[in-house]
């Protein structure tokens, strides 16, 4: 049998994708890689995931398996060589229990993350993780991504918010480690092994999510200032006044919030231009009032500090909606500015005002002219620094000559300030070679041994990671 007749017996023939426009699947969502499949295979349970990596193990074919196509480090589609299948998970997509009095419930992978949100919310609980691509990106891709989000300040990344996973490993077996539980310390961590290993160990099929009680209100709050500085002193503020209220913070440079206004014209931005402008979301068991006067008491102080020049309370759920929309349509604005350099970086939050005025001021110097699109999840230290081509410089010439120059600036300046070059997105194609360079050999060397183990063919998202 050939490897499409046992893929079609593994999942049914309307489900495995050999013609016809797979450009859905073969395109990033950065549309920077492009691949070509041998077939996309659309499995519809756990035991047919299996059977497909039981066929491409027969076949020594490698499988790149992929959840929504939103990753932005070229992880998710296959290699232009023709030869690897695609595994979409996007036809998994049941809730499979809500378990309320254990605050857990337990999802195939393929469920959209917006989806898990809303049956969550239908039991009046809460499923914390959040980000822009939420309406498309799945559960199974969040946990290989680890993905971050604007709530990890308070409820922690996708591997904070998993209690159990299953998988199905290279040889086509089924690691049941669905559980519930909040402690369990027998022996080494499998699930956390698959978390953010962006498809190169094994697929997750299934997972046990962790719940939190809704908040009684939930509200935004845009405040600008002249400095990072006084950003960082505002967290500060805020977290000694809210405590584990403060559920968001996140900054955005001038540039950022002015590509906005250039592409979105339509949408309102509350403040006048500012250097920075921070949004803050607080989460409150009391109610919208009580929320509304902590922040009013909170940004009256900073105003009488000097720390901020001028800020804005949303009164209402859609001012709050607006004033996220405004954050989250940053990405989309820069991506129709054109291409650019991105780079999804940690730091220590207290070295992170000296980082961007360092690193701006290097860069202005050795690339005249660019434009730096600076914004992110600064309560988490998480900073995308984006760079753009000069004002009147093809995109696509500035990166083919200035890409890996520009990188390698960035780079060296976060590993002097003991940051991370992948703070959420991770690793994928894209930061490939820069992290062989930058882990240490030890590290590196346990990583392989790993991959070794759990894959020892090579056949899971070869190319990826390491
Ligand atoms: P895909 O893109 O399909 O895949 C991502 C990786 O996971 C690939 O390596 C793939 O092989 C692997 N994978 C997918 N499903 C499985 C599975 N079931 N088993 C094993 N491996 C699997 N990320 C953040 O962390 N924080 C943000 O704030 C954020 N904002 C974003 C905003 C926008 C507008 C966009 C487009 C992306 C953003 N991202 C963000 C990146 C992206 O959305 C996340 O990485 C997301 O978790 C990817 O989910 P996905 O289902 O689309 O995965
Ligand atoms: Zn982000």
């Amino acid at each position: 049998m050939t490897l499409i007749d046992d893929l079609r017996a593994a999942v049914g023939a309307a489900h495995v994708l050999v013609d016809g426009d797979l450009s859905g699947y073969e395109v990033d969502w950065r549309k920077r890689y492009r691949g070509r499949a041998r077939a996309v295979v659309r499995p519809g349970s756990t035991a047919e995931v299996a059977a497909v990596l039981r066929a491409c193990a027969a076949h020594g074919t490698a499988i790149v398996p992929q959840g929504g196509n939103t990753g932005l480090v070229g992880a998710s589609i296959p290699d232009d060589s023709g030869t690897q299948v695609l595994l979409s998970l996007t036809r998994m997509n049941r809730v499979r229990e809500i378990d309320a009095a254990n605050l857990a419930m337990t999802v195939d992978a393929g469920c959209v993350l917006q989806s898990v949100q809303e049956a969550a919310a239908a039991r009046g609980l809460l499923f914390p993780l959040s980000l822009a691509a939420e309406g498309s990106c799945t559960i199974g891709g969040n946990l290989a991504t680890n993905a971050g989000g604007t709530q990890v300040l308070r409820y922690g990344n996708t591997r904070e918010l998993c209690l159990g996973l299953e998988v199905v490993t290279a040889s086509g077996e089924i690691w049941n480690g669905l559980t519930g539980l909040r402690k369990d310390n027998t022996g080494y961590d499998l699930r956390d092994l698959f978390i953010g290993s962006e498809g190169t160990l094994g697929i997750i099929t299934g997972a046990t999510l962790k719940l939190h009680p809704q908040p009684a209100a939930v509200t935004t709050a845009l405040a600008s200032l002249a400095t990072l500085e006084a950003a960082v002193q505002l967290l500060q503020l805020a977290q000694s006044r809210l405590g584990a209220g403060l559920t968001g913070f996140e900054v955005m440079g001038r540039y950022a919030l002015s590509l906005v206004r250039t592409h979105m014209p339509q949408l309102a931005q509350p403040l006048p231009p500012a250097d920075w402008t921070v949004l803050l979301e607080q989460s409150d068991n009391e109610g919208e009032a009580h929320a509304q006067a902590l922040f009013e008491a909170l940004l009256e102080t900073a105003l009488d500090r000097g720390l901020i020049a001028d800020a804005a309370v949303a009164s209402s759920l859609e001012q709050s909606n607006a004033m996220w929309h405004l954050r989250e349509s940053i990405p989309m604005a820069q991506a129709q500015e054109g291409a650019n350099i991105k780079h999804d970086i940690a730091l220590p939050v207290s070295a992170i005002a000296e980082f961007v005025a360092t690193t701006d001021a290097a860069l202005s110097a050795g690339f005249p002219g660019v434009r730096l699109v600076n914004f992110g999840h600064l309560g988490d230290g998480n900073l995308h620094y984006n760079v753009q081509a000069p004002e009147g410089v093809d995109a696509t010439v500035f990166l083919r000559d200035h890409e890996h120059a520009v990188n390698t600036l960035v780079y060296d300046a976060v590993g002097r300030f003991a940051g991370s070059i992948s703070a959420e997105h991770g690793v994928g194609a894209l930061k490939r070679d820069e992290l062989a360079q930058r882990k240490s050999p030890v590290a590196l060397g346990m990583m392989r041994a790993i991959k070794q183990a759990l894959d020892p063919n090579g056949m899971l998202n070869p190319g990826r990671v390491l």
